[in-house]
């Protein structure tokens, strides 16, 4: 089973900085990660290799830097890692990123069975990524799955969705987005983290690698545009209130009121 694995670069999100000329995020110069959905997403692939066979292709689109990332996930385990990268790319949309990601996969011979997404990442956070890219290759996509079993042909999928246990048979090749409660993800031995870093090799596809005109990528090719961006406000530490139940509810009343939130005659 050839199965390709999307992994995006993510800021830690308390570093998280602004560019508010262009109002975009600067992930250039921001300590970074992989985005942990991602990292379920690459164990789930590994598993699925074990059983089934095949290889495992990771595939990144962001700056330079995401090559760490990709260096990680070669390091796990996977055969081949690709970094679309071109400064063209900039300032993507979920819909521009979806449509160079595609774009990617349908470069590859032989054309991957599986294809497996996070269910939605720590910064951006939108889920739009996965579904996006399963409908621009006109793929099945089954959202949110927490187990994956192969039978023949067909995906056997479970996933909980509001408090029901959802079994779904998919045929392949399909794209799933992938849930926390997916499996644990294992820890790295610094020899594979060695070898990732100095012997293997990443490929890097830019815009003209792909067919790719300036006018569908990045800034120019979103369908969106971001009006404002601005920094959340850092919180500050809770205040916990002891006491009786009778005191504990007073004091909270006077607080709320004090902030405006509760009317005195409420
Ligand atoms: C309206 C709008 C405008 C934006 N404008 C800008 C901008 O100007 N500049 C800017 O830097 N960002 C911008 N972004 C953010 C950028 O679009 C997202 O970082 C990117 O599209 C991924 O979206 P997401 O993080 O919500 O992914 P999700 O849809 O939440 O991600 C789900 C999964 O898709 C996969 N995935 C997502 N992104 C990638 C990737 N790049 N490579 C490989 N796999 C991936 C991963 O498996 C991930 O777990 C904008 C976002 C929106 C909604």
């Amino acid at each position: 089973m050839n199965i390709v694995v999307f992994i995006k670069q993510v800021p830690d999100v308390p570093n998280i900085r602004i560019d508010e000329q262009r109002m975009t995020i600067i992930r250039e110069g921001v300590e970074s990660i992989i985005n942990p959905l991602d990292c379920v997403a690459l164990q789930a692939a590994l598993e699925l290799r074990e059983r089934e066979g095949g290889r495992i292709t990771v595939l990144s689109m962001g700056p330079p830097q995401s090559e760490e990332a990709l260096r990680e996930a070669l390091a796990a385990g996977a055969d081949k890692a690709i970094l679309l990268t071109d400064s063209a790319f900039a300032g993507a949309d979920t819909l521009a990123t979806s449509h160079v990601l595609a774009r990617a996969v349908s470069k590859l011979r032989p054309f991957p069975d599986l294809l497996l997404c996070g269910m939605q990442t720590i910064d951006s956070d939108t889920g739009h990524v996965g579904p996006q890219i399963a409908e621009e290759l006109d793929l099945p996509q089954v959202c949110g799955v927490n187990e994956i079993h192969v039978d023949g042909d067909l995906l056997v999928l479970k996933r909980l969705s509001e408090g029901f246990l959802d079994t779904i048979r998919a045929p392949l090749p399909a794209l799933l987005t992938v849930s926390k409660e997916l499996c644990p993800v294992s820890d790295l031995s610094l020899g594979a983290v060695e070898a990732a870093f100095t012997q293997k090799d990443i490929i890097r596809w830019a815009a003209h690698d792909l067919g790719l005109h300036p006018d569908e990528v990045g800034l120019a090719g979103s369908a969106t545009h971001v009006r404002k961006l601005r920094q959340p406000a850092a919180r500050t530490g809770g205040r916990i209130v002891t006491g009786s139940p009778q005191s504990i509810v007073d004091a909270l009343i006077r607080k709320l009121e004090s902030m405006s939130i509760l009317d005195e005659e409420d």
